[in-house]
């Protein structure tokens, strides 16, 4: 089977190679000719582990003759041999700063439709709000009346940092179809994945698209839920890594997503609440818990801001602040609604003085903070800091020497925005330790 994917960003790429190692042939079509470009030299253009690994091996199965992978241009692709095109365009949010900008996705969705043959199956992969399978297809049908193209929802569940992992070993497949053609084609590429059981919703599109905004909705929830328990542990003297641990273990609650820290980030749940919110406004509902997480995670994340000023004495002007970490969460490049970068951004307008690193996403913020003051490494980061900030929690901080980070700063204040570090070993290097949620280990300092 021929696979087309327009969109070459975190969730096309990731498809493209993983569908390319089940043994399909794919062509990954993406309208930066600078990515297209870097693709076909070899290189990818963001940091997901295990991805370079997986193309490169794509790449060799390339030369033994039946290209399993390529990489093009829209004026180059060759749609018209596809069997199936998957669109993953983002779906950021509009200038209206509440509903999913789906510019992208139709506009890639009418171009495609005049390109794709007969009886091809139209994909949607991107996030998008309940309904829009139903307005592509009519788009599609009358940018190309004579194809009987049918279009499908595939929601993506994949995490960045475990994309090619969560990809190849899904928690379920969901699909939604309009056609039993597009229902089968859409097996018969998950076959491999089918077969070592991974569950299948095999569903309408408008439901296929519920469970995508419902799952994000409801993790966020979660976050939100625990930072809101996190500030209630800091007022009644209680530890919420306790509480989250007592609470996860319960197997109706789990332990995933219950970890407190600066609040929720990331490319896709804050603007998939803020599209939920306005789909629900559209059908004359008020999602009043999906509008209450958006606000507790506001607060939450001022209520970094205060921790992080009271860590400078109440005030930060003129105070040099040092960040540990940039991407929304380990193991990315991403920095997009990235805590730390609103944090930042906060700070410098309080009059701060920022200076930042990140095993990864240093080029990303620069773009979004030109001027920006960063470091190589966390020691580097750390001299003559006024408060060290952990923002991120990347595996190499867990394990840094922190009596040499003590020698490095002006003055001997952490801030774990993640509870990351061992708060122990903090303290014995001589620095002040202020965790979230976690005003039993102040009272315990406060004992000693
Ligand atoms: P991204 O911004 O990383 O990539 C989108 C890519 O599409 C870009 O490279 C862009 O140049 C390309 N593009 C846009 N319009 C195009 C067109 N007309 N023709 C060809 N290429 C075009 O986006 P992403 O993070 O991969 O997200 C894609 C979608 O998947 C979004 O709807 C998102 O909500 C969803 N999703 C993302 C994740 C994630 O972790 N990033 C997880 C699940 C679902």
């Amino acid at each position: 089977m021929r696979i087309a994917i327009i969109g070459t960003g975190y969730v096309g790429l990731v498809t493209g190679a993983c569908l390319a190692s089940l043994g399909l042939t794919v062509e990954c079509i993406d309208r930066d000719a600078e990515r297209v470009a870097q693709l076909r030299r070899g290189e990818v253009p963001f940091y997901e582990p295990g991805l370079a690994e997986l193309l490169a091996q794509c790449r060799l199965i390339d030369s033994s003759g039946t290209p399993s992978l390529r990489f093009s241009t829209p004026d180059v692709a060759t749609l018209s041999e596809a069997d199936v095109v998957f669109l993953a365009v983002g779906t950021p949010t509009s200038p209206d700063g509440q509903s999913a900008d789906l510019r992208a996705l139709t506009a890639a969705a009418e171009d495609t439709a005049r390109q794709m043959r007969s009886r091809a199956v139209l994909i949607i992969k991107s996030t998008t709000p309940v309904g829009t399978g139903d307005a592509v297809a009519r788009l599609v049908a009358s940018a190309a009346p004579q194809s009987f193209i049918s279009v499908a929802s595939n929601p993506e569940f994949l995490r960045e940092g475990r994309a090619v992992e969560d990809f190849l070993s899904p928690s379920r497949v969901v699909i939604g179809c309009d056609s039993e053609h597009a229902e089968m084609l859409l097996k018969c590429i998950y076959e491999p994945l089918l077969e070592n059981g991974v569950p299948l919703i095999a569903t309408t599109r408008r439901t296929a698209e519920l469970i995508k905004y419902a799952s994000n909705a409801f993790l966020a929830t979660k976050l939100a839920f625990i930072n809101e328990i996190a500030d209630l542990c800091e007022l009644a003297g209680t530890d919420v890594e306790a509480v989250s641990q007592g609470m996860g273990l319960d197997p109706r609650i789990g332990s995933q997503y219950l970890q407190a820290g600066p609040g929720h980030g990331g490319s896709c749940l804050p603007k998939d609440l803020l599209a939920l919110a306005h789909t629900g406004r559209q059908f004359g509902i008020n999602l009043q818990l999906v509008e209450a997480v958006k606000r507790v995670n506001e607060e939450h994340q001022a209520r970094m801001i205060e921790k992080i000023e009271a860590a400078c004495g109440g005030n930060v002007e003129g105070k040099t602040i040092s960040f540990l970490g940039l991407a929304f969460k380990p193991e990315t490049d991403d920095v997009r609604k990235s805590p730390a970068v609103a944090l930042i951004s906060m700070l410098l307008e309080r009059g701060a003085h920022i200076r930042a690193t990140d095993p990864q996403a240093l080029h990303n913020t620069q773009r979004l903070l030109p001027g920006l003051d960063v470091a190589e490494n966390a020691y580097a980061c750390a001299v003559g800091a006024d408060v060290l900030v952990l923002a991120t929690d990347w595996d190499e901080y867990r394990e840094l020497d922190f009596a040499r980070l003590r020698a490095a700063v002006r003055t001997p204040s952490l801030v774990d925005l993640r509870n990351a570090l061992p708060a122990s070993a903090v303290r014995a290097a001589g620095f002040s330790y202020v965790g979230v949620g976690r005003a039993s280990l102040t009272i315990e300092r406060d004992d000693s």
